[in-house]
């Protein structure tokens, strides 16, 4: 007998819906979900092949635990390493504090386990560092949005893609990164319905796409978009009345603005003015007009600013609150979005509340029945400070949820480096061997979300519950009862001790009440009974699909705010040593570190092995053929991979996938040699933008 199981995609922030086949033991197969509002029925190459990751050899089914100076973890009953992990964490806070403890949680895991981890961290253990992998992939998007909406989350809907008449990609190369949401642009593109403009270092499949590719350097997206909103107010096409009545901060812009001249912008970003002048052709004439950004514009020192320039022209032209128009970020995991609204950031409580804000931590004391002055007025450590300070010896633990940093961050050598000083690394996966389970004292088996409760929200606020396909192998649990077990091994219960994630979801939803991601009427026997709903969603009210169709925005007094945001060079600039540009980023067919993407035999047949694009002019400059293995070095680091001369990318600029790292070969990291710099506002690391040489790789010429 088999059954159909409703679940959703594990892999980017679309939040396909897929329709599991189980035969009550086994997941057969998945087919996409016709009725779910993200996908409407279509899939990627990705999520079609996702019952083939449940089921494999390299699933962690056991915890385990590792002896201080041994190299090999040794499997371990579930009881011994839950009091492994409590004895030794007791013993490092009773010893040095909790603020000696740290967590590192993931947009791969679901909301119920977000939130008990941060609550656990913060409320029990009282330590203030928490933090997620959603600190490299979105924090500058949330940063910008809070300071020029008010708020975090998008105000947009993927329902709006079929009403916008104009597309501007910035930074996102959609079609591989989020291709169910790009084909539903390209289906506007391809009846005449809508143009499209693609700013992107690289002509990627996108950008083939578009009616207009903008090729700008890494690192000057700011300048770029400061220039298209000079150029649209010249040519008058500015909503000034809405600018009038619903904005504030528009002089101090305007006057900025002077200085973005097309020529000058065109000389930062490496192009032909020309292209400016056509792009602002094609957004003076958009009436419904939807900006995507990700991670080329996040991942820079300038990502907050990037956001909010985003939003100063959207505000400026009047293209919000409107249906088929609004700034849309796409969220890179298929859940950062519920960790941002359960808040497991170190500056973030859940509800959108701040650490920093007394009011926002009293107001969860009150909620968690927890004293006043309880919970850590110490804004917690981002993750490229909590890895170093790993290094330093000031963090003594961390517990490591659904992530892989020892192949993920930036400057590899310095997290690795921390997680070598650690007294105690907890690490939790579904997956083994990963690049930081080597360092793991003590592992404990995550389910993956095919095989527990729990919801997702994706890119457009929508939230989907998940019910289980298939039982866990082994001793795997759902990521949230590890945290609850080690909890009560260390003597808490109270507030940690939930039953089943549907507890949690209703608590979590609870304190969402009254704030500007308020959930507060969602509960998974809601979610199961009439699907996905998209927040706001609050118990005594309506759901909106579009946010601030009032033109009421979540700040004093209502206006939505302009910042005179300017470009500022990125701090390294090529040079004789390190001549070229190195940017990073995705390929379709495979997904992060490749834990679960890597074990797909039609994927991996696709994408086979890492490579570093680069212009076919740079490669006679340097001596270099296509096909040759080649070092990377930066200032950093050096990682090796294997040369493909393509004309689609600028000249001076190469660029990396991320997907293949030391589990595949030996310093096959980008992020050997990418910066950990850090937007001063977001703190996201500047991975998009770092200085590098290239040269033969020795190794291969000393064997050859
Ligand atoms: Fe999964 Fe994203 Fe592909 Fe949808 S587009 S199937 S969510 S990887």
């Amino acid at each position: 007998m088999t059954r159909d199981v409703k679940t959703l995609c594990p892999y980017c922030g679309v939040g396909c819906g897929l329709i599991a086949t189980t035969d009550g033991k086994k997941i057969l197969r998945v087919r996409p979900d016709p009725l779910h509002p993200a996908n409407l029925g279509r899939i990627c190459q990705k999520g079609a092949t996702v019952a083939q990751t449940v089921n494999v050899s390299t699933r962690l089914r056991y915890p385990m635990i590792r002896e201080t100076g041994s190299t090999r973890p040794q499997v371990v009953p579930v009881g011994q390493a839950i009091d492994h992990a409590a004895t030794h964490l007791r013993r490092i806070i009773d010893a040095h504090g909790p603020q000696s403890v740290a967590f590192y949680l993931s947009g791969q895991l679901q909301t119920e386990a977000q939130y008990l981890a941060a609550k656990f961290a913060r409320a029990c253990l009282r330590t203030p560092h928490v933090d997620s992998n959603s600190r490299l992939c979105m924090s500058s998007a949330a940063s910008g949005m809070n300071l020029s909406l008010g708020s975090d989350g998008p105000p947009t809907c993927y329902a709006d893609i079929e009403l916008a008449d104009t597309f501007l990609f910035v930074g996102s190369n959609a079609a591989e990164c989020h291709p169910v949401t790009f084909e539903r642009v390209k289906a506007r593109i391809d009846k005449n319905r809508a143009e499209c403009i693609v700013v992107d270092p690289r002509r990627t499949l996108t950008a083939e796409a578009a009616h207009l590719h903008i090729p700008a350097k890494p690192g000057t997206d700011l300048a770029l978009l400061n220039g298209l909103l000079h150029l649209l107010r010249e040519r008058g096409r500015l909503d000034r009345a809405f600018v009038e009545a619903h904005t504030e901060g528009w002089a101090e812009l305007d006057a900025m603005l002077d200085q973005y001249s097309p020529q000058w912008v065109a000389t930062i970003c490496s192009i032909d003015e020309s292209l400016l002048q056509r792009a602002a052709d094609i957004l003076g004439q958009a009436s419904k007009l939807i900006t995507f950004w990700t991670m080329g514009a996040n991942q820079s020192i300038q990502g907050t600013f990037n956001t909010n320039a985003i939003c100063n022209l959207h505000l400026a032209l009047g293209q919000i609150g409107r249906p088929g128009c609004g700034p849309f970020s796409l969220t890179g995991q298929p859940n950062a979005m519920g960790g941002r609204d359960c808040g497991y950031m170190g500056h973030t409580l859940p509800g959108y509340r701040f650490v920093a804000d007394a009011d926002h931590r009293q107001q969860m004391e009150s909620f968690w029945g927890l004293s006043p002055g309880h919970l850590p007025s110490q804004v917690g450590y981002d993750a490229v400070r909590m890895f170093d300070a790993l290094s330093t010896g000031e963090l003594k633990a961390i517990w490591i949820i659904g992530s892989n940093p020892a192949a993920t961050m930036p400057r590899l050598s310095r997290v690795r480096d921390g997680l070598e000083r650690a007294e105690l690394v907890i690490v939790q996966d579904a997956y083994y061997p990963t690049e930081t389970s080597r360092f793991a004292h003590v592992l404990f088996p995550g389910a993956v979300n095919l095989e527990s409760e729990g919801t997702y929200c994706n890119s457009e606020r929508c939230v989907t519950l998940m019910q289980p396909v298939a039982a866990p192998p082994g001793d795997a649990k759902p990521d949230w009862w590890w945290v609850r077990e080690t909890g009560r091994a260390l003597g808490f219960e109270k507030g940690i001790g939930f039953q089943t994630a549907e507890e949690i979801f209703d608590e979590f939803a609870r304190s969402t009440a009254g704030r500007p991601n308020d959930q507060s009427g969602l509960y998974h026997k809601l979610l199961r009974e009439k699907g996905p709903q998209q927040w706001p969603f609050p118990l005594m009210g309506k759901s909106t699909a579009r946010r601030y169709q009032d033109f009421q925005f979540h700040r004093a007094g209502g206006r939505a705010k302009f910042w005179a945001r300017p470009h500022l060079d990125n701090p390294e600039q090529p040079t004789a040593q390190f001549p070229l540009l190195l940017t990073t980023g995705r390929v379709i067919g495979q997904w992060h570190t490749r834990t679960k993407t890597g074990t797909v035999t039609q994927l991996n047949n696709n994408h086979p092995s890492p490579f570093l694009q680069m212009h076919p002019e740079d490669a006679t400059t340097l001596g270099l053929e296509d096909g040759q293995r080649v070092a990377i070095s930066s200032p950093r680091g050096r990682a090796f991979s294997q040369l493909k001369l393509e004309q689609s990318i600028s000249p001076g600029v190469v660029f990396s996938p991320i997907h293949w790292n030391d589990l595949w070969a030996r310093s096959a990291s980008p992020n050997e040699a990418t910066s950990d710099d850090v937007d001063p506002i977001s703190k996201q690391p500047n991975l998009k933008c770092c200085i590098v040489n290239v040269t033969p790789d020795e190794c291969v010429k000393k064997l050859s």
